[in-house]
């Protein structure tokens, strides 16, 4: 079955229904800047039953969606086709902004020992069309309430690059100018350090946003984190960080979440600001909070250590800010996300 983000198909389909120049872009528009769904497209009532045999045009089925009781996030809760569960987390920012965290895999195979997904395990690549289905359903609830959005960050389940083809399939559609349409610098990838691939994905989209997972900036500490760090420690980071310099548009986001007693004290400061020096970053400060992940073992650092550990980056001469993570109270930060059947609403 062809599919309804596969847009040659779908205008060649909708021309064979008699459709002109006008009625294709405003379909377009209708279902791809506005999210407003199949039934508002011209015609709808005579191209829906046709369009139904030959499209597939829905990927992932919403199965429970939770609103934050404390601030703007909301999560929702995805059934793919076969069966598995993966989640989106919508934020609406106190300034306006909206951003939604996207998933690209289910489970993941880095196994970051703070992550919640890390800890279920690799289970499979999600094809280009259940991460567009993603954007779409989390699109249409922020147009219901009047909102558009604007941000999309892959920083939900998964390692985007290991999922590289569809994650190419779907930024080409997401960028795609007379569809989604969506600004390449609102769009990032986040990236647990994986030097290829990194590369590639800057040469390929040098002005999508790119973030890297440091969260600890010497060998020893970071394997402790992050395994990935044994196949490619700190000194191969630093140099696909310095080539990625060369290609790409915009400076590269290092992503820190902080734990008690393991990465946060000023010694670790120090070899971050080591680490980075002369690299065009920005340094974004996660605070951990522990409450709700399943992932034992990691503690919340202590507001005094981040104040300082911040601090010591400003006056090195970083860009530094601190990221409030919204949707604490319902499992939606940084690491949280795995399918836990106490998340669901029904
Ligand atoms: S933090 Fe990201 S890369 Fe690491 S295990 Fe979790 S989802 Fe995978």
């Amino acid at each position: 079955m062809k599919s309804i983000y596969d847009k040659k198909d779908l205008e060649k389909f909708l021309t064979k229904q008699g459709y002109g120049y006008r009625d294709l872009r405003r379909a377009r528009r209708l279902l791809f800047r506005e999210f407003e769904g199949l039934e508002s497209i011209p015609e709808a009532e005579t191209v829906l039953p046709k369009l139904d045999k030959e499209f597939q045009t829905s990927f992932l089925k919403l199965i429970s969606r939770i609103d934050s009781n404390i601030d703007g996030a909301t999560k929702l809760l995805f059934e793919t086709y076969d069966g598995r569960q993966i989640e989106t987390v919508i934020l609406r920012i106190a300034t306006g902004r909206t951003s939604i965290c996207v998933s690209s895999q289910v489970g993941c195979s880095e196994k970051c020992t703070f992550c919640a997904t890390g800890a279920m395990g690799f289970l499979r690549n999600l094809t280009y069309n259940e991460i567009l289905d993603q954007v779409v359903h989390a699109g249409r609830i922020l147009q219901e309430e009047d909102r558009k959005l604007r941000n999309i960050v892959f920083m939900g389940m998964g390692e985007p690059l290991r999922n590289y083809e569809n994650l190419e399939q779907a930024l080409n559609r997401l960028l795609d100018g007379s569809t989604f349409q969506f600004v390449h610098k609102f769009i990032t990838i986040s990236s647990s350090g994986l030097p290829d691939l990194m590369l590639k994905f800057s040469k390929a989209f040098p002005q999508v946003g790119v973030a890297l997972s440091l969260n600890a900036a010497d060998d020893k500490t970071r394997l402790q984190v992050m395994p990935i760090n044994e196949r490619f420690p700190m000194a191969t980071l630093r140099k696909v960080l310095e080539e990625m310099e060369g290609i790409r548009q915009s400076g590269v986001m290092i992503e820190y979440i902080m734990f008690d007693k393991v990465n946060d004290s000023l010694e670790d400061a120090k070899n971050v600001a080591e680490f980075l020096k002369g690299l065009d970053v920005h340094i974004n400060l996660i605070p951990y909070n522990p409450d709700l992940s399943d992932v034992k073992g990691f503690n919340a650092s202590d507001p005094e250590n981040i104040l300082a550990f911040q601090n010591h980056l400003k006056e090195a001469g970083y860009k530094v800010t601190r990221r409030f993570s919204l949707g604490q109270d319902i499992a939606a930060a940084c690491g949280q996300l795995a399918n836990n059947d106490e998340d669901k609403l029904n």
